[in-house]
């Protein structure tokens, strides 16, 4: 049986997203610029290491978190099922085990709802606010600030 832990207490922040004006996000895929703020593990998936001179085993980013938030946010389904097949699995297995999350080394054949949920959770609720990504292979880090990745490049290391 397929375990998945998300040991993350909820905690009651101000979350300028919930605002009732915003308009709904919907076909979240090709919005996912929208979701860069704050970093989440749905883009932690899919971030590499953009130095010129480092090209292999530069994926996943090691998670250096010195503060996480979970902000609860409502369980969108279609935006599970469109992720999963662009889900890079073993990197958020490594990215869960970053955040004190543990989820299982391979993805369940049959998942059920609340898997799916519970994915969800991890992927687009938990929230690294500060701390740093560390390329595994050249490690270089990135710093997180206000939950914000800034990936940016020296001049020499374009
Ligand atoms: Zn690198």
């Amino acid at each position: 049986m397929a375990e998945f832990f998300l040991p993350l207490q909820t905690r009651k922040t101000s979350n300028p997203e919930k605002n009732d004006k915003m308009p709904e996000k919907k076909n979240v895929l090709p919005q996912l610029h929208l979701e860069l703020i704050p970093m989440r593990l749905v883009i932690h998936n899919m971030l590499t290491c953009n130095v010129k001179t480092c090209q292999t085993n530069n994926f996943p980013l090691k998670i250096v978190a010195s503060a996480i938030d979970y902000v609860e946010s409502e369980y969108n389904h279609e935006y599970i099922v469109n992720l999963l097949p662009k889900l890079e699995w073993n990197a958020l297995v490594e990215a869960a085990k970053d955040v004190n999350a543990n989820i299982p080394s391979t993805f369940p054949e049959n998942p059920s709802e609340e898997f799916l949920r519970n994915l969800y959770k991890l992927l687009h609720n938990v929230h690294i606010i500060e701390g740093s990504l560390k390329c595994p292979n050249c490690h270089r880090q990135f710093p997180i600030t206000r939950g914000i990745p800034n990936m940016l490049l020296n001049e020499n290391e374009i």
